[in-house]
């Protein structure tokens, strides 16, 4: 939500007709001097984000992925239709066939609409959002901003695309910076990083597979070779710690699988 505001609030975003960046409210032209202030942001939030990766892994990626949240969207909206994961959304859908029903309507709503209120946010990073504002208020003004309606409807269809079909295998395959994330951690000493850590036996779970069924990225998180890889590495959402705790909790027992970093 944060992303898709913040060009609203003119917390950080281009405006390329009026050759200036917006940052905290305040405008800056694209001079030398400024050109360097903004080299110096992009480098500090770089050193940032490298030192989270060496100590805590695809945090990003697990909790603050732009990208990462539209999939998870999309989870929800195909666990109303029986193929997604999402608990809170399954959980809802089980207690009658009205709130199955409201959840389907509203999924289709959001379907589509989602995409479109995603371009229109995105798109803001670029064009002044008071022209974003005037075509949410008014839809007719898209009649006169040939470009952006045309990359609304692309956008709509590359979301469904990248919602229904390609979901986490970009994270997987194409996305350089998850990767560069997923080296940057392995690189640092294992025992001392945060992460998901199954600390008993498989025989202890008997039958059940939560942790296996709610993690996002198919990997199973009592796997002793559980790994960070660069491919098919763990995000370090904790989710799968989350929901055994869920499942202990019923038994009276403390979780399986503790979500932390090995200082002590
Ligand atoms: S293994 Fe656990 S922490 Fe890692 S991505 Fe899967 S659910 Fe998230
Ligand atoms: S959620 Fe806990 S009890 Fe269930 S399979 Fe995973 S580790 Fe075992």
């Amino acid at each position: 939500m944060f992303f898709l505001f913040a060009p609203f609030f003119d917390i950080f975003r281009f405006d390329i007709r009026n050759n200036e960046f917006i940052f905290l409210g305040n405008h800056y032209s694209f001079t030398t001097s400024n050109g360097i202030y903004l080299a110096l942001g992009f480098i500090s939030s770089l050193l940032v984000f490298i030192i989270l990766s060496y100590t805590k892994g695809r945090v990003f990626c697990g909790w603050s992925c732009p990208y990462g949240s539209v999939i998870e969207f999309f989870n929800a909206i195909r666990t109303v239709f029986g193929s997604g994961t999402n608990r809170a959304v399954y959980d809802f859908i089980k207690r009658s066939d009205a709130h199955r029903i409201l959840a389907q309507v509203l999924s289709v709503v959001f379907l589509l609409i989602g995409p479109i209120i995603i371009a229109l946010g995105l798109s803001a990073y670029l064009v002044n959002p008071s022209r974003i504002l005037t075509i949410i208020m008014n839809p007719s003004a898209l009649n006169s901003e040939a470009a952006l309606g045309s990359w609304i409807l692309l956008f709509s269809v590359l979301t469904w695309i990248v919602g229904f079909i390609v979901r986490f295998d970009f994270c997987r395959i194409v996305c350089i910076y998850g990767m560069g994330q997923s080296i940057i951690y392995s690189s640092n000493d294992q025992d001392k990083t945060l992460r998901p850590r199954f600390n008993s036996e498989l025989s202890e779970c008997g039958s059940c597979t939560a942790c296996v069924n709610t993690c996002f990225v198919d990997l199973d998180p009592r796997s002793e070779s559980l790994f960070i890889g660069y491919g098919e590495g763990c995000f370090n959402c904790g989710d799968c710690a989350d929901v055994c705790s869920v499942v202990q909790n019923h038994r009276g027992k403390d979780s399986l699988i503790t979500f932390r970093s090995n200082k002590q």
